[in-house]
């Protein structure tokens, strides 16, 4: 028998065809570290996915996983419920002193069930109990997870069709520039503020600063600042969804740094616990801190070896803002790759900002092929955006410069050949 099976069989015979990335990425993977992924016959691959930003600092962190082995090797707490574990007050402890006390937030943590989705509910949750309202606004393009209460807030319909029933008690807003010419937060003032608008008065405003899945579009500052300001004006709770946005995706710890805003609630999960493991959080004003004990529970609220590994990515990265220089570096080469990526195809444009941003090459079958392409090269990539049209960089945010650069060149030498190719066919 040989350690690392190549044969695909099991997984198209038995794993449910709900499965996805596996049917892009056609192989089987054995290990990873850094940046770069191997598969069974020893091929290896730039990884520019990044477990969808759940791997910011990159696969296999050597100071994570020696915390993790000691704490294994010495018997610490693996599963605690929400029980007091030194773990997870040594994660309190450096979360207040390195990510909130220096941001001005006094913010409560609400562990959840370990998915992003989770963390999604529990903030409808709260907003609606704190409000005693039920409507929430969330926007054209945004994904909120695929849970009932989130998958209401999510545009996709695809997504929202698996629900098999209404998606309710959420009303769908115009995004920041979303149709040309129409002032969205404008909108949703003016809207909200007619009695005969047709929207009820809504609990929460939900949005992410960048759309991940929706297709890297970016909110201006104004944008951000506009829909908080409508939110207060109407009562409503300000929610940032910064599943995917932050832990450093763009440039800064939270996506909404240095916007001149302080949103009540925000998601945490993806990248929170640095390492890969499940782990979601709720930050949350003390004011709206509404549910009572285990009112919104779940059995893994406690993830001691997430906490262990969350609480060495903090100290590591963001202790002083030597990480956060090195990332504005580094955007702005993406920035440089991409755009000549950008060249290479009529009508392409880029997306995004900080280490979230891609391509849109026009169409979702061209997207995919790029992709194909690189994934042939050794670079895995994956697309996003209404109709999967966007090449969407998701690289470790520790990629060092050369891989970096590497990747990159991978991304628009492919993006040649195929461009080349279609060439080649038109002119045939
Ligand atoms: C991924 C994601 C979610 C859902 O997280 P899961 O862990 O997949 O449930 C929610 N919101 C945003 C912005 C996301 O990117």
């Amino acid at each position: 028998m040989t350690v690392h099976s190549t044969d695909k069989t099991i997984f198209t015979q038995r794993e449910s065809e709900a499965r996805s990335y596996c049917r892009g990425f056609d192989t089987v993977f054995t290990s990873a570290q850094g940046s770069e992924l191997t598969d069974a016959e020893g091929n290896t691959y730039i990884d520019f996915l990044a477990g969808c930003s759940s791997l910011n600092y990159g696969h296999n962190d050597p100071d994570m996983k020696e915390a993790l082995i000691n704490h294994l090797l010495e018997n610490k707490m693996g599963h605690a419920l929400d029980l007091h574990t030194d773990s997870k007050g040594e994660f309190l402890r450096t979360f207040e002193e390195h990510i909130l006390a220096p941001r001005g937030m006094d913010h409560k943590l609400m562990f959840v069930g370990p998915t992003g989705a989770n963390a999604v509910e529990a903030a409808m949750k709260i907003a609606r109990k704190a409000t005693g309202r039920t409507n929430i606004i969330a926007f054209t393009n945004g994904f909120h997870g695929v849970t009932m209460g989130a998958l209401s807030a999510t545009g996709n319909g695809y997504h929202r069709g698996g629900a098999g029933m209404e998606t309710q008690g959420v009303t769908r807003m115009p995004y920041d520039a979303y149709a040309e010419g129409v002032d969205s937060v404008a909108l949703l003032d003016q809207m909200l503020s007619d009695a005969s608008g047709g929207i009820d008065a809504p609990a929460a405003i939900m949005l992410e600063t960048v759309q991940g899945e929706g297709g890297l579009n970016a909110a201006s500052p104004e944008f951000i600042q506009g829909v908080e300001k409508v939110a207060r004006k109407h009562g409503a709770l300000f929610i940032i969804d910064d599943i995917q946005a932050g832990c450093g995706r763009t440039g800064t710890f939270f996506s909404f740094e240095g916007m001149g805003v302080m949103p009540d609630i925000v998601t945490q999960a993806k990248s929170i616990s640095g390492f890969g493991l499940p782990m979601a959080l709720v930050l949350v004003r003390p004011d709206y801190d509404v549910f009572g004990p285990a009112e919104h529970n779940g059995t893994f609220r406690g993830n001691t070896h997430a906490f262990v590994t969350a609480t060495v990515a903090i100290k590591k990265f963001w202790a002083d803002d030597a990480f956060q220089r090195e990332l504005a570096v580094k955007s702005d080469v993406l920035r440089e790759g991409l755009a000549a990526v950008a060249d290479l195809v009529p009508g392409a444009f880029l997306k995004g900002r900080g280490l979230m941003q891609g391509v849109d090459v026009g169409t979702g079958e061209l997207a995919s092929a790029i992709c194909g392409r690189c994934f042939e090269k050794g670079l895995v990539i994956e697309t996003s955006g209404n109709e999967d049209q966007v090449v969407k960089v998701l690289a470790p945010l520790t990629t060092p410069m050369d891989q970096f650069r590497k990747g990159l060149q991978i991304l628009r030498d492919a993006t040649t050949e195929v461009m080349a190719g279609r060439t080649r066919i038109a002119a045939e």
